[in-house]
């Protein structure tokens, strides 16, 4: 059968991750990697996946059929999501949350205008997480949505410990407060704040000379990051930070409670636990480059996100073979 031709622009983890999710989808082959790197930088799991420089995409367009963006979300897919919104069907993972009506706007005008698909914030959060939202709200009206992230590692809250002075090392864990979370599953639709949501662990190795207690109180007390939360620093060596910490755990769960008459309360729950949060939001990627490839075919041009398509325009199988096996 024909395969889709999905190709890769920027190869960090999520790059790397595709590369290990498209091997897993015999619909699909990997044509190319695009990197604003000089290509002999990168190093592709197959060694004879070709890897070009990222100006070449302007001359690929034939033989290309889903672009997936891999850029970050601060300062890459603001101006590579217009960019190639334009030239190719794209996918991204856009995960700054207050800014994607800006962003699916700027996405969106350049793709109709050129009949291109473009689905911007896919992933688990946005993404999946945001799926499972929607419907809880539609089917209990009368409820409350709740979304607890963790046990996970937070890329940001990490840089940021990182940049304290005296530290040489550090991971932070997001961690869902078990209390808060045994009460939402109950039924019972708790106001909880910040602090009683979640809570931070730090593992941090110190600098030769660096006060444990300055570190410490410098971390906890950062505005924005730390101080709406009760934080745990754990001061490690640099071996025990390279061998129990390397994982990009994460994952989390939404739940929607609420009630149908006051006699009668629902729970629903959706739940990840990822043993590598790139690899993962590869793997959503690759099934929402799917889902483009069909509606550009029939269609439906702009920007798009996760809430437009059909669940079965993800899946390999066609409609049929689904009703006949997972209805
Ligand atoms: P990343 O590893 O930092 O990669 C981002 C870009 O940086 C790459 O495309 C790459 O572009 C460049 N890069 C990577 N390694 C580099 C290196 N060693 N030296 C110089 N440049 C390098 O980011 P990521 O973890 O793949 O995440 C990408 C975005 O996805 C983030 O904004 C993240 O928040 C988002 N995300 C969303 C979800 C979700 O659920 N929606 C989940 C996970 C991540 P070039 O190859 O062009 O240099």
């Amino acid at each position: 059968a024909e395969q889709i031709r999905i190709a890769i622009a920027g190869h960090g983890n999520l790059g790397r991750g595709l590369e290990a999710a498209i091997a897993k989808n015999p619909d699909m082959s990997l044509v190319g990697i695009y990197s604003r790197r000089p290509p002999e930088q990168i190093k592709p799991q197959d060694a004879a996946t070709p890897v070009y420089e990222i100006a070449a995409l302007k001359d690929h367009t034939d033989a290309i059929d889903v672009l997936i963006l891999c850029g970050g979300s601060k300062e890459d897919l603001p101006q590579q999501g217009p960019e190639y919104a334009a030239l190719y069907n794209t996918v991204d993972s856009f995960d700054t949350h207050a800014r994607i009506p800006d962003y699916f706007a700027t996405v969106d005008e350049p793709a109709k205008a050129n009949n291109r698909t473009a689905l911007i914030s896919a992933g688990w959060d946005p993404g999946m997480f945001s799926i499972n939202r929607v419907i809880g709200e539609a089917l209990l009206p009368d409820g409350a949505t709740y979304t607890f992230w963790g046990d996970g590692l937070s890329q940001g809250h990490s840089d940021a410990v990182r940049r304290v002075p005296g530290v040489a090392g550090a991971v932070q864990y997001t961690r869902p407060v078990k209390e808060a979370v045994d009460q939402v599953r109950s039924g019972a639709r708790p106001t909880l704040t910040t602090r009683e949501k979640h809570k931070r662990e730090c593992f941090v190795v110190l600098e030769e000379g660096a006060d444990a207690n300055k570190v410490r109180e410098a971390i906890v007390t950062m505005p924005h990051y730390f101080d709406e939360y009760d934080t745990t620093v754990n001061f490690i060596t640099a071996e025990e930070l390279a061998r129990d910490h390397h994982a990009m755990v994460h994952g989390g769960f939404v739940i929607r409670s609420g009630n149908t008459s006051p006699a009668n309360t629902q729970v629903i729950e959706y739940a990840l636990r990822l043993g590598s949060n790139p690899e993962f939001t590869s793997s959503v990627l690759v099934a929402y480059a799917r889902a483009v490839y069909r509606l550009n075919k029939m269609g439906q041009y702009g920007a798009v996100t996760v809430f437009d398509v059909a669940p079965g325009l993800l899946s390999p199988k066609s409609a049929a073979e689904l009703r006949a096996e997972l209805l």
